[in-house]
């Protein structure tokens, strides 16, 4: 949990540290970010919002939409939402608040499907083509929080807020494993990367701690049935699976080894 903190707040600082005080490492915001001001790293559900909406982006701009989707896509899976997206620090502390004041009775009685967030995915692209703009991004919580923290925050803290006290007081994981369109793309994209959290059932004791911190639990189904790898896009590569697994049977590993164990078995 330390690593992701360090990863959320370091790359939070370098895009302050360009608005401040003038470093060049990353300039702009997770939408588009200018890299050593030598090449764009950028948002590729921003940009097919914004293509989609019929605007033209420059080459510099698509090419670093199509780096972080092969980075996120090819290797490491959803890990925008656990090691780099800002709103997931808010969220976690709602969670956390969540268990410290015994709130995780308090749910709707049927449960919310996970599945709405691909509705607000699809809902987000076609709006972008019938209204002519990028219509996530134009009400976007996650670029809210990350421009005001750079920038400076006006009535983004009451987006921010809505989602903690959402999040604390309504649904357990609420914005992110139910709402958040960023977090359905990604997981669309990312379901066949390299690093994944495999399983190995000969060690394991059915204690099921995972399943308790796992913000995804859906992902965790062949936890004590069967060794093998979480193979579900929702996963987020957080590795808090692994943190609370005192007997060994989760850790990272990748394609190759995944492949190479397939063929011995
Ligand atoms: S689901 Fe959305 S808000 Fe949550 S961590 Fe991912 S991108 Fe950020
Ligand atoms: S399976 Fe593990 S790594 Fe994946 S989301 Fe759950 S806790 Fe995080």
């Amino acid at each position: 949990m330390w690593l992701r903190r360090f990863s959320q707040i370091g790359i939070l600082l370098l895009f302050i540290g360009a608005n401040k005080w003038g470093w060049n490492i990353l300039i702009g915001n997770l939408s588009s970010a200018y890299v050593f001001e030598t090449f764009y790293l950028s948002d590729p559900f921003a940009i097919l919002q914004i293509l989609l909406a019929g605007f033209i982006l420059g080459a510099d701009v698509l090419i670093g939409g199509l780096i972080i989707l092969l980075i996120y896509g090819i290797i490491g899976g959803r890990v925008f939402c656990s090691w780099v997206c800002p709103m997931n620090i808010v969220t976690d502390t709602a969670l956390w608040l969540r268990k410290k004041w015994k709130l995780n009775e308090i749910q709707f009685h049927t449960p919310i499907n996970r599945n709405i967030r691909y509705w607000v995915l699809f809902l987000a692209l076609i709006l972008s083509v019938f209204s002519g703009v990028a219509a996530f991004e134009f009400v976007s919580p996650v670029s809210m929080l990350h421009r005001g923290l750079i920038f400076g925050m006006g009535f983004g803290w009451a987006a921010v807020a809505v989602i903690f006290l959402f999040d604390l007081l309504v649904l357990k994981n609420g914005w992110c494993g139910h709402v958040c369109p960023i977090g359905a793309f990604y997981s669309v994209v990312s379901k066949y990367h390299w690093i994944k959290v495999q399983h190995t059932v000969e060690n394991c004791t059915d204690c099921m701690e995972c399943f308790v911190v796992c913000p995804e639990p859906q992902v965790l189904k062949i936890i004590g049935k069967k060794s093998g790898s979480i193979n579900n896009g929702e996963c987020t590569n957080c590795g808090r699976c692994i943190e609370v697994c005192d007997d060994k049977a989760l850790k990272f590993i990748k394609r190759e080894k995944i492949i190479r164990r397939n063929e011995n078995e």
